[in-house]
Parts: C-alpha cells; sequence; structure tokens
C-alpha cells in the first residue's frame, strides 16, 4: 500500500548529492511536512497530495552560501576599487555609524533574500550588526540562516562597548534557539578586532548554548603579519590557543594558512567558507581551498557581503571555486565540478555545523531543494555519455537565472521564476530610497576635510590658536649659546628627526592636512621613539602681530593609519613632504612660557638653520601680550626678524 505524502517531485534529474553523488537521471523527491520522505526510483511507493512533473530538469539540493552580510545589499556598490582600510575604514564604517538601524537591517536582508531566492540558495550563514533584525528578515523569506550577532571589541552600531556587544549576543542566540530556519551564534568579527577576552567568552557562550560560532579568521597577509609581531604565532595557533575551538567554528576566509594550520582547523572539527570573489576583489590573496579538502576539512563557499562582491550568486562563485583552484595550481584536475556544487551544498552546510539538516537530498534531512532547468542556449546541448556532465553543465555554463523553483523546509519560496514570499519591487523602491540618502551623506561629508576626518574617528582635540614665529638664524651655536644665557630658562629639551607630509587641496578654505612622523632621538643621535600625528591647519593666519602670527590649528589627531591610507582617503590635489632635525626646548623668558623649535631642513639644497618661537594662546588679548615677548626672545636667539618666513616649510 501507497504511503501517502504532501507531495511528489516526479521525473526529474535527481542530485542527491550526498557522500556517493547518488544521482536518479529519471527519479523522485517525496517530500512530507518540512522533510524529505524519500528520494529515488520511488514514486510508485507514494500517494502524493500533490504531484509535480519535474521532466527534463535538475531537482538538486538548494545551494547553501557559507559566508554573506545580507544588509550588506544596501551598500553594494558604493565605494568600489579600494584598499581594504581606506573602504572599511573610510567608507563601510562610517556609513554604517550613521545608517545601520534595525529597519536597515531587515530591509537589507530581505533584499538579499530575494536575490539569494531568485538565485537558487536556501541557506546562508550570516553575520552583522542587529542580527535580530537578519533573522526576522530571513524567517519572514522563509530562508534557512545562520545567524551570527557580531561581537567586536569597539563601538559598533547596536552596542556602546563590548560589554554590551557580548550581552546583545548572549540575548539573541536565547531568543532563536530552537527556530525552525533560524541557528543563532555569536560572531566575534575577528581576532584582529576582538581582545583575547571576547574571543574566550563566545566560544563558551556557543558551547554553553551548544551553537556554532561565526568567525573571519587569516583574511589578508597583514592581519597574519600582525598576529606573528603581535603574539609571536599566526592566527589559527594564537585562536586555538586561547580556546575559540571549543566551539563548533565557521571560519570565513582561511587565505593565508599552511598545511599545520589547516590539520589544526580540520583537528578541531572547525568548517571554513571560501569567498573566491570577496577575496578577489580586495586583493586579499586565494585560499587554498583544494589542500583543505584534501586534509579534509568542511569547505564551503561564500559571498562575503555585497559591498566586497558584489552580489550573492552562488553560481558564479563556485564556478569561481573550481576555476582558481586550477589556476593557481596549473592542474586542471582540481576542485572538478563535482566537488564545487559540493561545496556549495553539502560541505558547505557541514562547514556551517547544519550538516545533519540541510545540503542534500537525503531522507530525514529538510526539504532545501531547486529545480532548474537547462535549456537555454548557454547550457546547451545535454550529454549523457559520462554521468557526471551534468555537474560539469551546472557548474561552467548554468545561471543563477536558470533556477525556477526553489523551495525552503518544505515551502515553496519561488514557482516559475516567481517570488511567493517576498515583494521585490517594494523592496528595491526601499533600497532605492536609503542609496539617495547615503549619497546625500557622503556628498557632503566629502566636500570637508574636517568631515572626513571626524568621519574616521581622527577628530579628538578642537580647535586651538598659537602665536608663533620663525626665522633663519645664521647658526645653531647662536641659539644654543643665547639658551645658556642666565635670562632664559630652559625647562626640557628634547631632540627629533621630523618627516612631514603636507596634503593640500584645490579648495584652500579646508586648509591643509599635516601628516607628521616624530622620531625621538637619545644624546647619541639613535631613535628611541616614534609616534605619528595629523593635523589640520586651518587655512589661513588668524591675525598678525608684527612678524608674529596667530594661527588656528583646527584638529590634533594620533594618525592611526599609514601616509598611504591617508592619500587614498582625503585625495589631496597636492603633497609635498619636509623633513628636519629639530631640536625643541621648552623655555621661560619674562615670565612666560615658550617652546623654541631649532630646525635644520634635510631634504632640501639649503642647509640654512631656522628657529621658531611659539606659544598656546586662549586669547587676542594674550596673542598681543605673547607676541612682544616672541618678537623680543626671537633677537635674543640670533634671528634677523626681518627674515622670518610664515608657518611651515614647504615652500622653501
Ligand atoms: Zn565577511
Amino acid at each position: 500500500m501507497a504511503t501517502t505524502c504532501d507531495l511528489l517531485l516526479t521525473n526529474a534529474h535527481v542530485l542527491t548529492i550526498d557522500e556517493q553523488f547518488t544521482s536518479f537521471p529519471s527519479g523522485a523527491v517525496a517530500i512530507d511536512n518540512e522533510r524529505i520522505l524519500d528520494v529515488g526510483d520511488i514514486a510508485a511507493k507514494y500517494t502524493a497530495r500533490e504531484s509535480i512533473d519535474c521532466r527534463g530538469r535538475i531537482v538538486m539540493p538548494g545551494l547553501v552560501n557559507a559566508h554573506t552580510h545580507a544588509p550588506m545589499t544596501l551598500l553594494r556598490g558604493l565605494a568600489d576599487d579600494l584598499r581594504l582600510d581606506v573602504w572599511l575604514l573610510g567608507y563601510m564604517m562610517p556609513v554604517e555609524r550613521e545608517f545601520v538601524r534595525p529597519e536597515f537591517v531587515a530591509l537589507g536582508t530581505k533584499l538579499a533574500c530575494a536575490e539569494m531566492i531568485r538565485s537558487g540558495t536556501t541557506c546562508f550563514a550570516d553575520m552583522y550588526y542587529f542580527e535580530d533584525s537578519v533573522a526576522e528578515g530571513a524567517a519572514e523569506a522563509g530562508v534557512r540562516a545562520l545567524c551570527g550577532q557580531t561581537v567586536l571589541k569597539f563601538p559598533s552600531p547596536d552596542a556602546a562597548s563590548y560589554e554590551d556587544s557580548l550581552a546583545l549576543a548572549r540575548r539573541f542566540i536565547e531568543r532563536w534557539k530552537g527556530h525552525p530556519l533560524v541557528v543563532p551564534a555569536p560572531a566575534p568579527h575577528a581576532p584582529y578586532t576582538c581582545t583575547v577576552e571576547i574571543l574566550r567568552a563566545c566560544a563558551e557562550m556557543a558551547a554553553e548554548f551548544d551553537v556554532p560560532l561565526h568567525t573571519h579568521l587569516a583574511e589578508t597577509t597583514f592581519e597574519v603579519e600582525q598576529s606573528r609581531q603581535e603574539h609571536g604565532m599566526p592566527v589559527i595557533p594564537w585562536v586555538k590557543k586561547n580556546r575559540l575551538f571549543d566551539a563548533r567554528v565557521l571560519a570565513a576566509h582561511c587565505v593565508h594558512i599552511d598545511d599545520g594550520e589547516i590539520r589544526a582547523l580540520e583537528a578541531a572539527g572547525a568548517g571554513v567558507a571560501h569567498n573566491p570573489t570577496s577575496n578577489l576583489k580586495l586583493g586579499s590573496g586565494i585560499a587554498p581551498a583544494a589542500r583543505m579538502l584534501e586534509l579534509g576539512v568542511a569547505v564551503g563557499i561564500g559571498t562575503d557581503g555585497c559591498a566586497s562582491n558584489n552580489d550573492l550568486d552562488m553560481f558564479e562563485e563556485m564556478r569561481l571555486a573550481a576555476l582558481l583552484a586550477k589556476g593557481i595550481s596549473g592542474n586542471p584536475t582540481a576542485i572538478p565540478a563535482k566537488q564545487a556544487l559540493a561545496m556549495s551544498t553539502r560541505l558547505g552546510a557541514r562547514a556551517m555545523h547544519l550538516g545533519d539538516i540541510t545540503g542534500s537530498i537525503e531522507r530525514g534531512k529538510r526539504a532545501d531543494l531547486v529545480v532548474l532547468q537547462l535549456d537555454q542556449a548557454h547550457s546547451w546541448p545535454p550529454f549523457e555519455r559520462d554521468p557526471d556532465a551534468v555537474y560539469s553543465r551546472i557548474v561552467y555554463s548554468a545561471k543563477a537565472t536558470d533556477v525556477v523553483d526553489v523551495m525552503c523546509d518544505g515551502r515553496w519560496l519561488m514557482r516559475d521564476r516567481e517570488l511567493l514570499t517576498l515583494d521585490e519591487n517594494e523592496l528595491q523602491r526601499a533600497a532605492a530610497d536609503v542609496a539617495r540618502r547615503i549619497d546625500r551623506f557622503l556628498i557632503q561629508r566629502e566636500q570637508s576635510v574636517l568631515q572626513k576626518l571626524i568621519a574616521i574617528g581622527g577628530a579628538t582635540e578642537q580647535e586651538s590658536f598659537e602665536v608663533q614665529v620663525k626665522a633663519r638664524v645664521p647658526s645653531a651655536d647662536a641659539v644654543q649659546r643665547a639658551l645658556a644665557s642666565d635670562d632664559i630658562t630652559v625647562i626640557r629639551g628634547v631632540h627629533y628627526h621630523q618627516y612631514d607630509t603636507y596634503f593640500f587641496f584645490d579648495d584652500a578654505e579646508q586648509g591643509r592636512l599635516r601628516y607628521r612622523e616624530d622620531e625621538f632621538l637619545d644624546d647619541a643621535g639613535k631613535v628611541v621613539n616614534a609616534r605619528a600625528r595629523l593635523t589640520l591647519t586651518g587655512p589661513s593666519r588668524e591675525a598678525a602681530f608684527g612678524s608674529v602670527l596667530l594661527f588656528r590649528s583646527r584638529f590634533l589627531a594620533p594618525a592611526a593609519h599609514t601616509p598611504r591610507f591617508y592619500r587614498e582617503y582625503f585625495r589631496p590635489t597636492l603633497e609635498r613632504e619636509v623633513e628636519k632635525d629639530r631640536r625643541r626646548w621648552l623655555v621661560a623668558y619674562r615670565g612666560v612660557q615658550f617652546y623654541v623649535h631649532l630646525d635644520r631642513l634635510l631634504n632640501r639644497a639649503s642647509d640654512a638653520y631656522f628657529v621658531e618661537v611659539k606659544s598656546r594662546t586662549w586669547s587676542r588679548r594674550d596673542a598681543q601680550d605673547k607676541a612682544a615677548i616672541i618678537a623680543d626672545l626671537l633677537e635674543r636667539l640670533g634671528a634677523n626678524p626681518n627674515e622670518t618666513i610664515e608657518a611651515d616649510y614647504v615652500d622653501l
């Protein structure tokens, strides 16, 4: 007697993508509730409430996107072809700080789900802020998701501190644990954006709730080098030492790892998400995916967020994974089509630690599947001699648009290319509105160097005023002798080697930006310490008292990045470098404290000495009083008051 089931897909070319890659050229899949009841040549055994004839079509598991940041669809194409730090710190993070709210996340997730369903993805691993809204969006769209609530050591759009961030992750997991579609997880962003305490707390939390842990590991050489310098070892041993692998880890990227680290990942049962497009686009490199597979690691494929891809198309991603493995090894047998498809389905699910419920068409697993129709010119004709030919059709020539039907958890999300759970037009309209708002925000910011500086968290000290004068002196000795005299008291002195890079902008009103590296020298002239600072100086002097000038230094900040970062971020129209030897003294003269600088320019033809006298000031009256003493002191130091120069040395 026939067994009853909800749905029977018949006459399909069924690719189960189970361990043996069992396939049925004219098979059936029986589905009951949310589960796969049976698969194979089984149509006769079942009476179905609904039966669909899939003649000429392929039925295979839904694709698994093993790493993404779904809401970033709303940042797709916002800022491209930039270096990672400029892209992330200069654009992504400031825009995220300004715009990322629960509604933004919900909208971005639903737009992502629309795209994912259209391209045959039924399951994705996410990591973002306000992950509740990602989970709600995925659940509403009907897509399965491993949702990672981001934990960072610095303030993020949804948490003011890392303690808040951890508390949020805990509440998130408590809320979603046991949901039919959503698996919650803590997502410590990466070792370099977390502390050891955060990594440990997240691993403990994951173990406590028995959920996976989603993170980024060894994405760039910079990250690995930094880990070596700070911890004396590369990334994987470092996180292992800090017990991250106490949790079931899904690690995105793993681009820069060696065999030993791959073995450590395998031994820890960690899954890896290979993100070929993102790694290429950001110039991070190419992960050793074939080697990881060879050594037994569950390697899935991810698109990463839309800002670094720029789409969520798993067909493109698996093709690229298959091609790259061949290109970098010179071996065309590396990652064959069949294996690429397994990475995009069963292995991806295993990497996400969801291998027992999805990723293949097997009895008892959830009914997460797609129907493909490969009847278009781009994938024609079909061959039947080689049973594996179907895999190469799917991986090397099929397109996302060949997906006709999509089912997740036994529910149709798309039939005949029509989305059933989302209103695509409405989502696109709302996303265009957000894009206009982000455009306006960035256009405004780009008009001001100061705003750009604030956007990267670069302004810590506000406007300050100083009176100063700078003049040529005949020799260093004259200055040294004057400082040794009785009426000038030297409070302390220091010796530097200074490298200044000045950035100038078309609009002089913006002022100029100075990146300064100070190397502190000891008595023997050896470098004992170094620091870098950034100063935004006003466009011109505020006032003049004879040869003494009043300047406004608008913002001063520690320079956390390289000059290259600032150059690419601020895009100055002109750049000038000044290298000098500077002796700096704090002196008291006529009851007032001043800084005296004795400078010798090093990258100029002239080897003249200059002396600069300056003091902070807070009122015009104070400035005027000090200006008189400065003029006097300047003469005492042997400088000719008629040979002063304005501001810095760039024009000499
Ligand atoms: Zn990522």
